[in-house]
C-alpha cells in the first residue's frame, strides 16, 4: 500500500513539529503488521503545547468571528485537498474500507463548513435610557479534545469546528490506536491557522488523564466509553474544568408489525453494521414484531451474506476489521457468552481466519433480554435481533438501559411510529432512518451516554460562556 507520502509523524506545538522523545507502534488492524511509530508526548511536552495555545488564545479570540469562520473554512480545504493520501492512511490505521476513510475525511469537511456558518447569539437584556444589558458568548479558553479510534477525524470534526469558531485554541489528542491521520492533519494545519491556535499531541493511555488534570486547560471535549467518560469528569473535577462528554450507547431499533421487510432489511443491515458496529449510534439492540421477526432475521442473513469483509483496501470489502485488539478480544468474549448459552446465530458466530481483527456481520436470533449481548454495548459486528408481541414491552425494553444515546422506529404508519418514538428515552430518535447527522443539528446523550450536546448552535454554545455586559447611562442617583 502506498502511504509513503506519509512516513514521519511529529506533534504539532506552536505551529512547529515536534519529535517525541520516545515512539511507539501503530498496527494496522488487518493483519496487525506495524504501520508507523507515533510519538509519545511528555509531561513537559503537553505543557509546551498548553502553553501554546495559552499564548495565542488573546489573540485568536480578538481575532473577528468573520475571519475565525475563514480559517475555519480553510482548513476543511486544506484536508480535502489531500484526500487521496489521508484515505489510504486512515484506512491504514482504522480498517475501515477505503470508500468509508474517504468518506470520513469529506464528513470532517462538511462539518466544518456547516459548523462556520453558525452564529454566536448575542441577547439584548434591556436597553433603556438608563441601562444598556447585553448577553453575549465568549470562548472558553483552551479546549482539550479527546477522541476515540472509530472515527479519528470524523470525531474531531465536532469538537474542531465549534471550538475554533467560538475563539477557543485547542489541544487534540487522538486515541493511541489511531494517531496517525490526526497527526498528519496536524502538520497541514501548520500552515494554515496562526502558531498555537491548534497543537496536536499524542501519547499512550496516561496522556489523557494529564490533559484532563491539566490546570491550563479550561475544558475537555471528551468523546468515548462512559467508563472512561466517568474517570474524565472525575479528572476535570479538582479544576472545575468544563465537559462535554459523548459517550457510549445501546441504541434501540423498534421494528413495527406493519414494517415492508423488503425495504427496511438493508437499511437496518448498515445501520448496525457500519463500520464493522463501532459507532456510537449504531443499533445495537433490534426490536422486531413477532409478526415480522423471522422474515426480517432471513432477510438480514441474506444481505449479510452479500456483504464483503476484509482488508479495507481490497475491491468491493465494505466491512473492516475490528479496530482494535483489546476491543476484538471483547467482540470475542461476547460471542463465546452467546454460544455458551447457547444463543442461536442467524448469520456469523466465529471470527475470520488468519491475522487481523476481523469478525463477519453476525445476527444473534432472539437471546433472552437479560444476556449480555443485549444489555451491553458490543461496539462491533454483532447484532441481537430480539422479538415482541406487546408494543408496550418493546418500550419497556429499548428504555431499560443506562444508556440512552439514540433510537429508531421502524413502520408504514409514520405517525404510529412517531407515537412510540415520542416515548423512547434517547437524545436522538429517528423514525425510518438512522444515524442522519447534520452540522446545524444538536445531538446529545441522554442518561449515562452523555453529558452536554455536539452540533448546531447549542453544540458551539458548549465551547463558550455567557458574559452579561452591563453600561449605566444615566449617573447613579446619590445616596441621600
Ligand atoms: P475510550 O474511552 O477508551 O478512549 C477514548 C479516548 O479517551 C482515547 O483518546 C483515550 O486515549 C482517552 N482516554 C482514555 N482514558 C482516559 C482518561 N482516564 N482520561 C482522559 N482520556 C482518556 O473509548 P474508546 O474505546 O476509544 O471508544 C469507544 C467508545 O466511544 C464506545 O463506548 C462508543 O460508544 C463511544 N463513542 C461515543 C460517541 C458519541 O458521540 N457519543 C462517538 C464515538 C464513540
Amino acid at each position: 500500500m502506498d502511504t509513503s507520502v506519509f512516513t514521519d509523524f511529529t506533534m504539532t506545538i506552536a505551529g512547529r513539529a515536534v519529535a517525541g522523545d520516545t515512539s511507539y507502534e501503530v498496527l494496522d488492524p488487518a493483519d496487525e503488521t506495524v504501520a508507523a511509530r507515533a510519538p509519545v508526548c511528555s509531561p513537559e511536552q503537553l505543557d509546551q503545547a498548553v502553553a501554546a495555545a495559552r499564548a495565542a488564545l488573546p489573540g485568536w479570540s480578538a481575532t473577528p468571528l468573520e475571519e475565525r469562520r475563514k480559517l475555519v473554512l480553510a482548513v476543511a480545504d486544506a484536508v480535502e485537498a489531500q484526500l487521496e493520501p489521508l484515505k489510504r492512511l486512515l484506512t491504514r490505521e482504522q480498517g475501515k474500507p477505503l470508500d468509508d476513510a474517504a468518506a470520513e475525511i469529506l464528513g470532517f469537511g462538511y462539518w466544518l463548513r456547516g459548523t462556520a456558518s453558525l452564529s454566536l447569539p448575542e441577547t439584548v437584556n434591556e436597553d433603556s435610557a438608563e441601562r444598556l444589558s447585553v448577553t453575549r458568548r465568549v470562548p472558553l479558553g483552551v479546549v482539550g479534545a479527546i477522541v476515540p479510534w472509530n472515527y479519528p477525524l470524523g470525531n474531531a470534526g465536532f469538537k474542531l469546528a465549534p471550538a475554533l469558531l467560538a475563539g477557543n485554541t485547542v489541544v487534540w489528542k487522538p486515541s493511541p490506536f489511531t494517531p496517525l491521520v490526526t497527526l498528519k492533519v496536524g502538520e497541514l494545519l501548520r500552515e494554515v491557522l496562526p502558531p498555537g491556535v491548534l497543537n496536536v499531541v499524542s501519547g499512550g493511555a496516561e496522556l489523557g488523564p494529564w490533559m484532563t488534570a491539566h490546570p491550563g486547560i479550561d475544558m475537555i471535549s471528551y468523546t468515548g466509553s462512559t467508563r472512561t467518560g466517568r474517570q474524565v469528569m472525575a479528572g476535570a473535577a479538582p479544576t472545575l474544568t468544563r465537559v462535554t462528554l459523548e459517550l457510549g450507547g445501546n441504541d434501540a431499533a423498534i421494528v413495527l408489525p406493519d414494517v415492508d421487510v423488503p425495504a427496511v432489511a438493508e437499511k437496518l443491515f448498515w445501520g448496525a453494521f457500519a463500520n464493522s458496529g463501532q459507532v456510537c449510534l449504531s443499533i445495537k439492540r433490534l426490536y422486531v414484531h413477532r409478526e415480522v421477526h423471522q422474515p426480517l432475521l432471513r432477510a438480514l442473513a441474506a444481505y449479510a451474506a452479500t456483504v464483503r469483509v476484509g482488508r479495507g483496501t481490497e475491491a468491493g470489502v465494505r466491512l473492516g476489521p475490528v479496530q482494535n485488539r483489546p476491543q476484538y478480544e471483547r467482540v470475542l468474549d461476547l460471542l463465546q457468552d452467546s454460544h455458551t448459552r447457547g444463543h442461536r446465530f442467524a448469520a456469523g458466530g466465529r471470527p475470520g481466519e488468519g491475522p487481523g481483527y476481523f469478525v463477519g456481520p453476525t445476527l444473534v436470533d432472539d437471546p433472552p433480554e437479560s444476556s449480555r449481548i443485549v444489555q451491553e454495548e458490543q461496539f462491533g459486528p454483532v447484532l441481537p435481533v430480539l422479538s415482541f408481541d406487546d408494543i408496550e414491552d418493546a418500550v419497556t425494553r429499548a428504555n431499560a438501559s443506562e444508556y440512552g444515546l439514540g433510537a429508531s422506529v421502524w413502520s408504514s404508519d409514520p405517525e404510529a411510529a412517531l407515537a412510540v418514538g415520542r416515548r423512547l428515552r434517547a437524545g436522538t430518535v429517528w423514525i425510518n432512518e438512522v444515524q442522519h447527522l447534520t452540522p446545524l443539528v444538536t445531538f446529545a446523550g441522554h442518561k449515562q451516554s452523555g453529558l452536554g450536546s455536539e452540533s448546531g448552535t447549542e453544540g458551539l454554545l458548549e465551547y463558550t460562556a455567557p458574559q452579561t455586559v452591563t453600561l449605566r447611562r444615566t449617573a447613579p442617583a446619590a445616596a441621600a
